[in-house]
C-alpha cells in the first residue's frame, strides 16, 4: 500500500490524524481488503477501495515447493517484475525473502538475478507489499533481504521498509540486510541505522583476486575495506555479522580456501554461514564432503559455521536463482542435496 498515497486521500478529506495509522495497522494484521476495516466508516472503506489500490504490486505468480516454499512473482505498477519467497521451516519459523530492486545492476557470476535485465529500485512499500503479501497467507516473524538487488543500492527505501516490519511481526533483531559490501550504502548503514537490524556480507572468496574473478564488485570495493567496515559495524552495535559463502566445486571450496577464510574472519565478530551453490548453470556445486571438510577447517579454528538449508530449489526459488523467468523451470534436482 503506498502510505504516502493513502495519507493524501486522509488528508484531502481532512480525515482525523490517527486513520493512517489504523489502515496501517489492519494491512499488517493481514486483512484482505478496506472492506475488513471494520473501525473505518464504511463510506471511507468504499471511497479508499476505488482510490488507494490495496497493494502497489500485482501478483503474477506463485508457486509452492515440495519442501512448501512460496515463490510469488509480483509486477510493479509501471511493468517491472520482482520475486520474493515465504520459506517455512520444521520448527515453525517463517521466513521471507525480500527484494530491494528490480533486477539486479551488480554481476556476480553465479547468480542469476545479474543476469536478468535491471528494472529500478523498489519504493520502501513495494517492499512492505512484499511482506504483506505473505503476511496474508499466515503470520511471519523473519525476513531477509536476500532476494533480487543490492539493498545497499536503495539503502533508504530499504531501511523505511525495515522500520515498519515490526508492525507485520518481524522484529528487527529478526530482519537481516544483505550485501556485496557496496560501500557507499554500508557505511551509511552502519553510521544512521541504529535500531539492531542484523547485517549480512556475501564473501564468498578468501581472497581480492578470486573475489573479483566472481564478484566484480570487489574491484570498485575491495573485501579489505569492507571487512573493515563490518569491523565497524560490530563495534557499535555488538552484534555479530554473518558471512555468506556460495559453496563452488574446485572454485573457492578447497581446504586451503577455508584456511585463509579462517584467518580473515574474527570469530568474535563473524559467523559463517556456508551456502549450497544452487544452479545457475555457470558452475558445479561442491560435494557434500568439500563442504563438511571446510566446515571441519573452520570449527578447528573456532569460527562458528554453519551450512545453510536449502530452500525451494525446485521452483527456482533458493538462493542466487529468482530471475522472474517467464515459465516455471524443472531443475530436477533432489532437494536439500
Ligand atoms: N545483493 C545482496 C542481496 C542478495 S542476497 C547480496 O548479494 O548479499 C542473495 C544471496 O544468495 C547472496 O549471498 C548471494 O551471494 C547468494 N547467491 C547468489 N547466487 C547463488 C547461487 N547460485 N547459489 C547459492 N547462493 C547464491
Amino acid at each position: 500500500m503506498d502510505r504516502a498515497l493513502l495519507e493524501e486521500h486522509l488528508t484531502a478529506r481532512a480525515e482525523p490524524d490517527y486513520r493512517g495509522t489504523q489502515v496501517w495497522q489492519w494491512a499488517a494484521r493481514g486483512v484482505a481488503g478496506y472492506a475488513e476495516m471494520t473501525n473505518l466508516p464504511a463510506e471511507l472503506r468504499a471511497e479508499l477501495a476505488g482510490e488507494v489500490p490495496f497493494s502497489t504490486l500485482e501478483v503474477e505468480r506463485e508457486e509452492k515447493a515440495r519442501d512448501g516454499t512460496v515463490k510469488t512473482l509480483f509486477r510493479t505498477h509501471d511493468g517491472h517484475a520482482v520475486e520474493a519467497v515465504l520459506m517455512r521451516y520444521r520448527d515453525g519459523r517463517r521466513s521471507l525473502c525480500l527484494s530491494s530492486q528490480s533486477g539486479c545492476p551488480l554481476t556476480c557470476t553465479f547468480c542469476a538475478t545479474g543476469q536478468m535485465r535491471f528494472g529500478r529500485n523498489l519504493t520502501a512499500s513495494e517492499i512492505l507489499d512484499q511482506a504483506l503479501h505473505f503476511r496474508r497467507v499466515e503470520p511471519v516473524d523473519h525476513a531477509v533481504f536476500m532476494g533480487m538487488g543490492e539493498p545497499m543500492l536503495n539503502l533508504d527505501a530499504v531501511v523505511e521498509a525495515a522500520r515498519s516490519l515490526p508492525d507485520i511481526g518481524i522484529t528487527h533483531r529478526r530482519t537481516t540486510v544483505s550485501t556485496v559490501g557496496w560501500l557507499p550504502g554500508l557505511r551509511r548503514f552502519v553510521d544512521e541505522v541504529e535500531e539492531p537490524v542484523r547485517l549480512a556480507l556475501s564473501l564468498h572468496a578468501p581472497t581480492e583476486e578470486l573475489r573479483s574473478e566472481l564478484m566484480p564488485v570487489n574491484d570498485r570495493y575491495p573485501l579489505a575495506d569492507v571487512l573493515e567496515e563490518c569491523l565497524r559495524y560490530f563495534e557499535l552495535r555488538r552484534r555479530k555479522v554473518f558471512v555468506e559463502y556460495v559453496m563452488l566445486g574446485g572454485v573457492n571450496d578447497r581446504v586451503e580456501q577455508a584456511r585463509a577464510l579462517a584467518d580473515l574472519l574474527d570469530p568474535k565478530v563473524f559467523k559463517v554461514n556456508l551456502i549450497p551453490y544452487n544452479p545457475t548453470g555457470m558452475y558445479a556445486g561442491s560435494s557434500r564432503k568439500a563442504i563438511a571438510a571446510f566446515k571441519g577447517v573452520l570449527d578447528r579454528a573456532r569460527i562458528p559455521a554453519t551450512v545453510r538449508l536449502t530452500r525451494g530449489r525446485d521452483i527456482a526459488a533458493a538462493c542466487g536463482q529468482l530471475a522472474a523467468r517467464p515459465e516455471p523451470v524443472a531443475l530436477g534436482l533432489p532437494l536439500d542435496s
